[in-house]
């Protein structure tokens, strides 16, 4: 018998199937997925890997063919599903085998196991009696007091006996001997989840609510397994919708994922889950530790958990039966993964659904593009929930052209008509959230007077500027001197936007000072569980206001909040990214939608030098359809994902040079391999950032109607990098449809 093994070495020339002989005393045991220990290179080095699949010819030379050593006891094996949903990752986003087998494996190390020890009286009552008075008799006391102890009680907890009634393991093991009692020991696993006991409130479902479950149920058990986009406005109860299917999938003896991004994975979100299914429940995030995580896995494997809430991550949980994965907010870019394989969760999560037999459900109040996209043409089954869940109005927002504010001689960050609503709420003891948007905190070149942005002349995207003073295109290059009058109206009053949470947070504080102010970014959340201290402070109504960045749109319901401030809503329109129309719009939405979840209606105040920006002005609007009607058509028109596909090739090395002349032959390359496709090649550019600790970086993007075509390319490059030693000292990484550039 042979063995095909994917060697854990990092290096792209040996990103391939190495064959082994299985020795003798390993047939049998050794299964497709599991690591084992392979002698390696001319030296036959003990070398780690996973076995992908197991034969019985051999491909290769017989008399060269090295033999398993062993299989690796602390090591994790992959499920055999797994490794077929990481051949397409490598496939589909690049990157090696070796890293892709990592990826659907995220633990992969055994943890110490934590067991329960009980004692159990072998006697009956009749003899342990007499045992007992042999004991008292001898003076033996701790016996004697273990002895009586067990006659009350059979089975006593090990850790009861020996420290309430201060017994030591020898006693223990001498009653043992004698074949009194039985030291048991049974594994158990750590569940993170824990119960608080607080009841739910019965909830009726709304028609709409009703609609999307009975649609999914009726589907899911006529056998149709379908991916669904649940597009419902903040608060409309899409978290009751998901669990509700969930149900629909465990009650056909099936299990289910859910994905939630790691900052909105809140214990109030746990504890709704935990009282739908209880201890059924369980969770997977970078807060539990190593031992606790290994737990959660081997509970899935074992068919203990029925539901598993994660991060990203969280997708390969290995269930034996997986029958849904859903995917709140599914337009997170947290989905994205930024390491090789870069893959998408979405995407993937749709492929292990069918790989598997099973359902997807992506939600989330303002769909990305790419679902909305798929949707309209039908691969998506769209579910649509129009009203909040206890029909609470929407909010109301107004904008607040800052353009104006600063020609009527108002300077300040918060503008005359946020001061006064913000007064009026603090004097009804209500609650307000200002939201800084930070994205793009420094960069962009805008004009105070007139709100123009500067941008590039080929690309539609806004220039950025560099430390030496220039402003540059990070698509195509372009570069140009940096403006000191507006080119537009000609302004002095033109440069970079900033300012900062804690700025706000002064001055907040200069004028209301009765007012109580929490303030939530990555300097105040740095320690653990610092960022649900703040949340829940603020929940419990210990702040009157509280001021943020992005962090702070998502994870709670605050039914006080009655006011919620946008600062700069232009912040991250003009990051040059093509996808910088979506995050804002994105962004004004959830934000708006924190206002007024509670009785009274909230009011939204957007402030922004751009008021006619499509983005914001659909934002304020609340029309995600105008929105996405104006975005699909600028992505159409630029051949921009998802009405095209985009591969990111990054290259990086140490020495500029040599690092111009590999991106000069990679485009002359991708220019020959593309000349009988559609793909188009731009670049190289620049990846945003230039040099990350003394490694330059270059970019070249390929455009294609047809992300087929892409991954056509892309094999084509891996060969001809692979082919040519001039790219050794390179590393070249693959983006499909990055969700930035850098
Ligand atoms: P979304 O995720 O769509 O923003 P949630 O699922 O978080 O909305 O629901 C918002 C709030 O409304 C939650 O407190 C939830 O318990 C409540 N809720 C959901 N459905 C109903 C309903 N049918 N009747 C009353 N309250 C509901
Ligand atoms: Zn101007
Ligand atoms: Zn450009």
């Amino acid at each position: 018998m042979f063995a095909d093994v994917i060697v854990d070495i990092q290096h792209e020339k040996l990103d391939k199937i190495f064959q082994y002989r299985i020795p003798e005393r390993l047939e049998g045991e050794l299964q497709p997925g599991m690591e084992v220990i392979v002698p390696f290179g001319k030296a036959s080095r003990k070398t780690k890997g996973y076995v992908t699949a197991v034969s019985e010819t051999c491909d290769y030379d017989l008399s060269k063919v090295k033999e398993i050593e062993d299989i690796s006891r602390q090591g994790v094996a992959i499920e055999a599903k797994l490794i077929a949903l990481a051949a397409w990752m490598k496939e589909h986003y690049g990157g090696t085998m070796i890293q892709a087998l990592k990826t659907v494996l995220p633990i992969r190390q055994k943890e110490n196991a934590r067991v329960k020890r009980r004692l159990r009286l072998l006697l009956t009552e009749e003899e342990g009696k007499a045992k007992l008075q042999f004991y008292l008799e001898k003076n033996q006391k701790a016996r004697a007091r273990l002895m009586a102890a067990l006659l009350d009680e059979p089975v006593l907890e090990y850790e009861l006996v020996t420290k309430k009634l201060n017994i030591t393991l020898t006693v223990i093991r001498a009653l043992e001997e004698q074949g009194v009692l039985a030291l048991e020991e049974e594994r158990v696993y750590r569940n993170p989840v824990k119960e608080t006991g607080q009841a739910q409130s019965e909830i009726v479902f709304t028609e709409e609510q009703k609609n999307a479950v009975s649609r999914f149920r009726q589907d899911y058990r006529e056998g149709r397994r379908n991916t669904y986009l649940l597009y419902g406005v903040t608060g409309s109860g899409k978290t009751e919708v998901y669990m509700e299917m969930i149900r629909t999938v465990v009650d056909m003896g099936k299990q289910a994922i859910v994905l939630i991004p790691e900052i909105a994975l809140t214990y109030q979100t746990v504890m709704r889950f935990y009282r739908c299914f209880g201890d059924r429940v369980s969770i997977m995030n970078s807060r539990l530790s190593p031992g606790e995580r290994y737990d959660q896995m081997m509970r899935a494997k074992a068919g203990e958990v029925d539901v598993m809430i994660g991060p990203r991550s969280a997708l390969f949980t290995p269930f034996p039966d997986l029958g849904l994965i859903v995917i709140d907010e599914e337009h997170e870019p947290t989905y994205k993964s930024e390491q090789a394989p870069r893959y998408h969760a979405r995407e993937t999560a749709v492929k292990r659904a069918q790989m598997e037999g099973a359902g997807v459900v992506l939600g989330s109040a303002t769909p990305s593009l790419e679902a909305m996209y798929r949707a309209r043409r039908g691969e998506y089954v769209l579910l649509e929930m129009k009203n909040r869940s206890r029909m609470q109005k929407l909010p109301q927002v107004e904008i607040v052209d800052l353009r104006q504010e600063m020609r009527e001689g108002s300077r300040s960050v918060l503008s005359r008509r946020l001061k006064e609503l913000m007064a009026d709420r603090l004097e009804k003891k209500e609650q307000i959230m200002l939201f800084l948007n930070r994205r793009g905190y420094s960069g962009f070149i805008s004009c105070r007077e007139c709100g123009h942005v500067v941008k590039c002349p080929h690309c539609s995207v806004s220039l950025s500027v560099h430390r030496d003073g220039r402003m540059v295109c990070h698509y195509c290059g372009y570069t140009q001197h940096k403006a000191v009058v507006c080119p537009e109206c000609g302004s002095r009053h033109i440069g970079e936007f900033r300012a900062g949470t804690q700025q706000i947070e002064d001055i907040v504080r200069e004028l209301f000072p009765a007012a109580r102010v929490l303030r939530m970014d990555m300097d105040t959340t740095r320690q653990k569980d610092s960022y649900e201290k703040i949340l829940s402070a603020f929940a419990n109504e210990e702040a009157d206001i509280l001021v943020g960045t992005q962090m702070i749109v998502k994870g709670h319901d605050f039914p006080n909040v009655t006011l919620v401030g946008v600062l700069a809503a232009d912040m991250s329109l003009y990051t040059d990214d093509y996808r910088s129309g979506e995050r804002t719009f994105q962004l004004l939405t959830q934000a708006a939608g924190r206002a007024g979840r509670g009785e009274r209606q909230g009011q939204v105040v957007i402030q922004t030098y751009s008021p006619e920006h499509y983005a914001v002005v659909t934002a304020a609007a609340q029309d995600y359809g105008a929105f996405y009607e104006e975005e699909i058509r600028y992505r159409e028109l630029m051949g921009y994902p998802p009405a095209e596909n985009l591969l990111a090739v990054l290259v990086s090395c140490g020495d500029e040079e040599l690092l111009e002349r590999g991106c000069h032959y990679l485009k002359e390359y991708a220019l020959r391999v593309s000349r009988r496709t559609k793909a188009a090649v731009i670049g190289p550019a620049s990846p945003g950032v230039d040099k990350i600790k003394d490694i330059y970086r270059r970019v070249l993007y390929i455009k294609a109607p047809e992300y087929d075509t892409l991954t056509g390319i892309k094999d084509r490059l891996e060969q001809y990098i692979d082919m040519n030693a001039g790219f050794d000292k390179m590393r070249i990484q693959f983006d499909f449809n990055p969700m930035g550039i850098s």
